[in-house]
């Protein structure tokens, strides 16, 4: 299994646009340290790819990595590497990219997720949503499926993945998730397992459970402190409270456990971990554990 990192920024990925605190800064200075919004592409053989969320980003992703369509195998100058697409949930940095979908040629590329989320974007057969009506993805561009958990799937030949719900968005006093719940997703062939969260919300027992024994678990990385938001900008809002498990707790957690690669991705501009000299990047390194960059690839 071949795992490219399109992205591995939060949302508003690093630097965001209207920021000029010191990480955003360096950034803008050095074109290495620039995140875009957290996103994997999975390969068998580096030829078809299944995609996991589809950024605003997505275009700039694709060209970087060169997931670009290939002459010899396109028609009329067309072909789509992206064989599917699973979505994780319904916060803008990990879906709105699927507009890009929508340019020369009908490929009817499947786009699976939560069935909340795929309401929440292409609504139902009673009531269309902005996706289900944008443009040509009106028209087939992408076939929407409503994924349940623990339902298998298999892609390029020898793929196998299967959905599991995860704590990340807000819950509503009706019990439903806003704006949608969240899967993270598993992915296994010939025995190798990779697991991704990009937002994690709680490292609960079940998923502990999941992790043990896997060769790759990619997770949350948005925030180091519980209270960063509070030390960084006055707000008062935790990391749990917005959805994310903090690093400094996780590393805690996952230090120790039989445990292939853990890498952390999605990390926002406030995350002292982008400094690499900082000493929370020494606690990340010492605990075996690595920082996910835009553009990495992993042959697990
Ligand atoms: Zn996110
Ligand atoms: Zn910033
Ligand atoms: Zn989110």
């Amino acid at each position: 299994m071949i795992i490219t990192v399109l992205g591995s920024g939060s949302n508003g990925g690093v630097p965001q646009w209207d920021c000029c605190c010191p990480s955003c800064t360096r950034a803008r200075e050095d074109l290495r340290l620039r995140r875009t919004r957290s996103s994997v592409a999975v390969s068998i053989d580096g030829g078809q790819h299944l995609l996991i969320d589809a950024t605003p980003d997505l275009k700039q992703q694709l060209e970087a990595v060169g997931l670009v369509p290939r002459q010899e195998k396109a028609e009329f100058d067309r072909q789509s590497r992206i064989d599917a697409v699973l979505l994780t949930h319904g916060h803008g940095d990990h879906c709105v990219g699927i507009a890009e979908f929508s340019t020369g040629k009908i490929f009817g590329i499947p786009v699976f997720g939560p069935p909340d989320l795929i309401t929440f974007l292409f609504g139902d057969s009673e009531k269309s949503m902005f996706f289900r009506d944008i443009g040509r993805l009106a028209r087939n561009y992408v076939v929407p499926h409503r994924l349940a958990e623990g339902e298998r799937l298999e892609f390029l030949d020898g793929l196998n993945v299967i959905g599991f719900e995860i704590d990340h968005t807000d819950r509503m006093e009706d019990g439903s998730c806003f704006p949608s719940s969240t899967f993270g997703y598993e992915m296994e062939v010939e025995g190798r397992r990779f697991i991704y969260t990009p937002d994690l919300g709680r490292l609960t027992d079940s998923l502990l459970k999941r992790v043990e024994g896997a060769d790759l678990f990619m997770l949350d990385a948005t925030f180091w402190w519980n209270d960063e938001l509070t030390r960084m900008s006055g707000l008062r809002k935790t990391s749990y409270d917005l959805g994310h498990v903090p690093v400094e707790d996780s590393v805690k957690i996952l230090e120790g456990m039989d445990i292939g690669k853990v890498l952390y991705t999605h990390l926002n501009h406030t995350n002292p971990l982008l400094d690499p000299n900082k000493p929370m990047a020494s606690i990340v390194r010492d605990a075996g554990f690595e920082i996910a960059l835009d553009g990495m690839i992993i042959d697990l």
